[in-house]
């Protein structure tokens, strides 16, 4: 096992289980996050822990001061116990620059030059492999010449990418473990052992071309920094945990259990988004429902 690099991050689990509710400001919170910030608070009671908040503003493309605040109000309309001062990702790029020089000196990380359109005109062919999110996976040999350095202006701007097939080689090579725990309910200690499956997303991107990170390789730095021992979050990130695995086990970060909790679905079969205006947190709120009401039909679905 890699040590961490960061110092003060061990792998000894504390005795007090930390959670963590960590929603994006790219739009008003709907009954969806409602659902999973009372799970995180279930959780936390349930196993006498601690309560924490992270705002991901990380894509300071589509993230909104406006939102931040507007969620701030809306938790603490909900009486949610958080502790004071949530973790900010826009305050912490150097965190999220510490692990990508890691990853880098162990050789896993690559340039990519290539825009949305050039990749999406090299993975047109019927059949080309997906990731678990739908998203075409990353044609690199298709645009390896694209993609070299050498060719491209110095002050051009690229993504990092992982390079998944010599992560993969790394890991075995250190005998890392690519199993994730996947705990039913707060007081269930038997966590079942979920195989990871990472080579499922190709050479994601770790650090984009407008900001210097992405959400997966955040997320892995800060649930460490944080000391978060349990991740409660939606179905809709089940996959990305393979992915999350994968990180931390080369950055050699602790491991947290996680649970992954069922989605709120709207009419459509979909989950909430965040364009739903009718399911806003704010919406209930202007047509007269009160906190208990937002819980009941968050966890009653
Ligand atoms: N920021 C993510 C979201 O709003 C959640 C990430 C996580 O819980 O790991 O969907």
């Amino acid at each position: 096992m890699p040590l961490c690099y960061i110092a003060g991050v061990t792998n000894q689990s504390s005795n007090r289980p930390v959670l963590r509710f960590a929603p994006s400001p790219t739009g008003h919170l709907h009954l969806g996050h409602a659902l999973s910030a009372f799970e995180n608070e279930r959780w936390a009671k349930a196993s006498g822990g601690r309560l924490l908040l992270r705002i991901e503003d990380i894509d300071t493309t589509r993230c909104r001061p406006e939102f931040v605040a507007a969620l701030l109000e809306d938790l603490a309309w909900l009486g949610l116990p958080f502790e004071p001062s949530p973790r900010r990702q826009s305050e912490h790029f150097d965190d999220y620059r510490q692990a990508l020089d890691r990853l880098a000196t162990m050789g896993l990380l690559y340039r990519s030059y290539a825009s949305r359109a050039e990749i999406a005109a090299a993975v047109r062919q019927p059949g080309h492999p997906r990731d678990p999110d739908g998203t075409p996976l990353y044609p690199r040999a298709a645009l390896a010449a694209m993609d070299d350095p050498a060719r491209r202006d110095p002050a051009e701007p690229f993504a990092l990418r992982l390079d998944m097939t010599a992560a993969l080689a790394k890991a075995a090579a250190l005998g890392l473990s690519l199993f994730w725990r996947e705990q039913r309910a707060p007081r269930d200690q038997s966590a079942q052992p979920i195989p990871a499956g990472p080579e499922r997303w190709g050479d994601v991107v770790l650090a984009r071309k407008e900001f210097p990170a992405s959400y997966h390789l955040a997320v892995v730095v800060d649930d460490a920094l944080q000391g978060i021992t349990h991740v409660v979050r939606g179905r809709d990130l089940y996959h990305a945990t393979g992915l999350h695995r994968l990180l931390q086990a080369l950055l050699g970060l602790p491991e947290p259990i996680y649970h992954h909790h069922d989605l709120l679905l709207g009419p459509d079969g979909e989950k909430l988004s965040k364009s739903a205006r009718s399911t806003s947190l704010r919406a209930l709120r202007a047509d007269g429902a009160t906190p208990a009401d937002i819980k009941q039909m968050a966890l009653m679905g």
